[in-house]
């Protein structure tokens, strides 16, 4: 309760028409949080991200944010993308932003600069905003969501159609707002690599349900948990596995590893038992499950997401 969340939802749905979009998600960020959400295409997070913007009304539960129930007031906090950004194609990035300040009656005038350095389009500054590369118009947008000094800041798939470089400078700027400027951060993605190396907690949306929420030292902790192994007798060495490790959960994959799903914290051990036995182990090493094959693990389906 209190300060310590930003936003917290209780049993939250939306229904359209048949559809259930969102179904009873009850998520919670605290501040400081880079939060993860992660779903597929239609799992419900644009939804459920409208609703906690105000812009969808729900059918059921309720928003709180930052510990409070004037939504109107803490709305005023929150900066958001969660379209294509509308920019003035025919204005310079500078003019843009020029124009967002005064409209929001923002004094300080200095503050479009310093945008323009954080986001790194001060060189660019009298370019057109529409000939600006689809990264930079998502930079300039941020900037543009920056000019009120949001707390909260809650992006819908901002990486989305970026390539790898407009990819890691949103992810750059991302981490800096968080560390540097103390901003909360909500960000919806189905690129799981790509959110794996900037959140510090997670919420999985599967069919309009949060299914599972973690934190980055969770997902590590899971990830420890399998040993890959390479020997040079497979057959000899399953056998020992199962005998003296006591386990079947394990497989020998294509490329003639053996994956180890149990005793992943105890490579010494697993180590010695088998070389104990004349198996001669040429290498031993922890697999990292990524936050993808955990995805799949947990909603038990290859389907790409
Ligand atoms: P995407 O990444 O494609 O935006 P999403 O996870 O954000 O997916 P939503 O856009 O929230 O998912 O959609 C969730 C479900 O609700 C989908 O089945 C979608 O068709 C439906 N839906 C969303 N908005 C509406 C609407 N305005 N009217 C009717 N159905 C809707």
């Amino acid at each position: 309760m209190g300060e310590d969340y930003i936003l917290r939802t209780v049993m939250l749905t939306k229904l359209y028409n048949r559809v259930t979009a969102v179904d009873g998600v009850s998520i919670n960020i605290r501040r400081g949080d880079i939060y993860g959400l992660i779903g597929r295409n239609g799992a419900g997070k644009t939804t459920l991200i409208r609703m906690i913007l105000g812009v969808a009304k729900p059918t059921k539960g309720k928003v709180e944010l930052f510990g409070g129930k004037d939504l109107g007031a803490a709305r005023k906090k929150i900066g958001s993308i969660i379209e294509r950004p509308s920019l003035y194609p025919t204005m310079t990035v500078e003019q843009n932003l020029e124009v967002h300040r005064i409209l929001l009656g923002i004094e300080n005038e200095k503050i479009v600069g310093e945008l323009l350095e954080k986001v790194a389009l001060d060189r660019a500054r009298r370019k057109k905003a529409s000939d600006l590369s689809l990264g930079m118009k998502q930079r300039l947008a941020l900037a543009m969501t920056l000019i009120a000094s949001p707390e909260f800041l809650v992006l819908d798939e901002p990486t989305n159609g970026l390539d790898p470089s407009g990819i890691k400078e949103v992810r750059d700027l991302v981490k800096d707002l968080n560390q540097n400027s103390n901003v909360t951060i909500f960000i919806s993605s189905h690129l799981l690599g790509e959110l794996s190396k900037i959140a510090s907690r997670y919420g999985i949306v599967e069919k309009g349900k949060l299914i599972e929420e973690f934190s980055s030292a969770e997902l590590d902790e899971r990830a420890k948990q399998s040993l890959l192994v390479k020997v040079d007798n497979i057959k000899r060495a399953t056998e020992i596995i199962e005998k003296d490790l006591g386990t079947k959960n394990y497989k020998v994959r294509d490329d003639n590893i053996i994956e180890l799903f149990e005793n992943g914290e105890k490579p010494g051990e697993v180590n010695r038992i088998l070389s104990n036995n004349g198996i001669v182990v040429e290498s031993i090493c922890k697999s990292q499950v990524d936050l993808e094959a955990y995805f799949l693990k947990i909603t038990g389906t290859k389907r790409d997401i």
